[in-house]
């Protein structure tokens, strides 16, 4: 096969003009390792302090634009992505995931943009009544000035837009950090929202790998909107949180999903399968453990390794494909370590555990869906039951009735997701009270969220600020200020 075309990357966004000499930053395709992709530069504390600068100076105006107006920028940036088949090209070659996965994440972005562009439509602030007479009290919300977004590689485009959307409408400049891996990605959404209308400076974006996200963080900026592993999120809280800046941190995650004997075992299969490879297994709410009463163990074992065998591994591009490959080698490599662990301490590899090495993978990084079965009891935990191997494995336990089920669920630092499967509107009311996680689905894959809806976790899956997504969001990206008008002449 002829390898595309790499991407020419115009460079860093600062105050509306793309800079940036070196382009040494190589995107691959994680399909074809040997076709790259992208090349970006690589921002350094300079390129973060024009960025802010430009942020500044631009905010002031920006803010003082109608709401409406900010509002319709992201109606137009909606527009232009709308059903653009290139991009979720683009986001395929250069992150890996299926072409169908890409699509329905373009979709996604445009949904966010829409949904943004409309608050700026909705009621602000709250009126009081006031103790002395002739006053009047009332709220109004201010922009917190300028937000730096960190982002991951997992969603290149609906991530930062869930996050550069809220941040812009409500009258924020904002200065974002992609992920090294899908520089292209980044510099497409840049790009359309310029295009879209958005004056110079109001959002900067500066490319590069960790040492630029640590600029960003070190800078003078005012707020912190980051999602990422744990590790680089509470070392970032560490650094800016004692500044005073507001930090919000959407981390990883160890979504259990739990199966009582009254579930469906065909559904509770269909959701957990897609919940656990479901994009590779690369997302913070992918199912990595299973928690089934002992009775219905082997029924549900076997729907699980039956639905895994039947997904086709491969290329993104190509509409057989199911799962495509993993982000990196060192990444597929990292799993199928955890993989071996998992066994040489007692675990059973029902399924999977192997790259698939077929002509037609072309060195790709991919991982066949894996399932290791634990013990009921086991002597040593592996790796894969307490900490976030990104790929697409999951562990399956079994318990003895939902008392030891939920509390083998809790059984993690995490608390991103949990879903429960049950025909019981009692258990169902009582895993919503003791399962320690911000998302909870009955019924449902641990996996998938309304973007109207408050997104985070608990435990060491987040830091204390309000939630991503929704109107939660608002609260983090403003700042409330409290009124009290007197009349002059009462
Ligand atoms: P990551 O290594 O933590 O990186 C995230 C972002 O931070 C990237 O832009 C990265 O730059 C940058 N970065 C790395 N080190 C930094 C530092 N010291 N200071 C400032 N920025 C720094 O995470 P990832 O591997 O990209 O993404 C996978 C992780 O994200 C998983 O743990 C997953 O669960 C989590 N995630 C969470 C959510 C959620 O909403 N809870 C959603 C998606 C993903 P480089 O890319 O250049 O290294």
């Amino acid at each position: 096969m002829t390898a595309a075309a790499a991407v020419h990357v115009p460079g860093h966004l600062i105050d509306g003009q793309w800079t940036g000499p070196g382009h040494d930053l190589v995107a691959t395709n994680p399909a074809h390792p040997h076709e790259e992709v992208s090349r970006a530069p690589a921002g350094d504390a300079a390129t973060v302090e024009a960025a802010l600068d430009a942020a500044r100076a631009a905010q002031p105006d920006w803010e003082a634009t109608p709401a409406p107006s900010r509002g319709a920028v992201l109606h137009a940036a909606a527009d232009r992505l709308a059903g653009d088949a290139d991009l979720a090209r683009l986001i395929t070659r250069e992150q890996g995931k299926t072409l169908t996965d890409a699509t329905g994440e373009v979709s996604r972005a445009v949904a966010t943009l829409r949904y943004h562009a409309e608050r700026a439509r909705a009621p602000e602030g709250e009126t009081y009544a006031a103790a002395t007479p002739g006053e009047r009290v009332h709220t109004v919300r201010v922009a917190v000035g300028v937000v730096a977004v960190i982002t991951p590689w997992n969603f290149p485009l609906a991530i930062p837009t869930w996050k550069l959307a809220p941040a812009l409408v409500h009258g924020n400049a904002v200065v974002w950090k992609p992920a090294e891996q899908t520089p292209a990605v980044a510099a497409h959404l840049a790009e359309v929202l310029m295009a879209a209308g958005l004056p110079a400076g109001v959002l900067s974006m500066v490319l590069g790998d960790a040492r630029a996200g640590t600029c960003v963080v070190d800078s003078d900026i005012d707020a912190i909107s980051f999602t990422g592993s744990v590790p680089v999120g509470r070392q970032l809280l560490a650094r800016a949180a004692p500044r005073g800046v507001r930090v919000q941190c959407e981390l990883g995650g160890h979504n259990p999903a739990v199966v009582l004997d009254d579930a469906n075992l065909d559904r509770a299969a269909d959701a957990i399968v897609a919940g656990a490879m479901g994009s590779a297994g690369q997302k913070c709410t992918a199912t990595r453990r299973v928690l089934v009463d002992a009775s219905v163990h082997d029924a549900l074992l076997e729907r699980l390794v039956a639905r895994c065998e039947r997904l086709v591994v491969g290329d993104g591009l190509d509409p057989a494909s199911d799962l495509g490959p993993l982000i990196a080698a060192s990444a597929r490599d990292d799993v199928l370590a955890a993989i071996a662990e998992a066994a040489q301490v007692g675990g059973d590899i029902v399924t999977g555990g192997v790259a698939p090495l077929e002509r037609h993978h072309d060195g790709g990084h991919y991982v066949a869906p894996t399932i290791v079965s634990l013990p009921a009891e086991p002597e040593q935990l592996p790796r894969l039951w307490r900490e976030e191997v990104f790929g697409p494995v999951t562990v399956v336990r079994a318990a003895s009735g939902p008392d030891e089920a939920f509390a083998l669920a809790n059984d993690t630092a995490y608390g991103l997701s949990a879903s429960v499967h049950t025909a019981s509107l009692a258990h169902a009311r009582h895993a919503v009270s003791v399962l320690r996680a911000g998302m909870i689905s009955i019924n449902g894959p641990t996996t998938g969220a309304e973007l109207h809806a408050p997104f985070g976790g608990l435990k060491d899956s987040t830091a204390p600020a309000p939630r991503e997504q929704g109107t939660a969001v608002r609260d983090f990206v403003t700042t409330t200020k409290t009124v009290s008008v007197r009349d002059p002449e009462a």
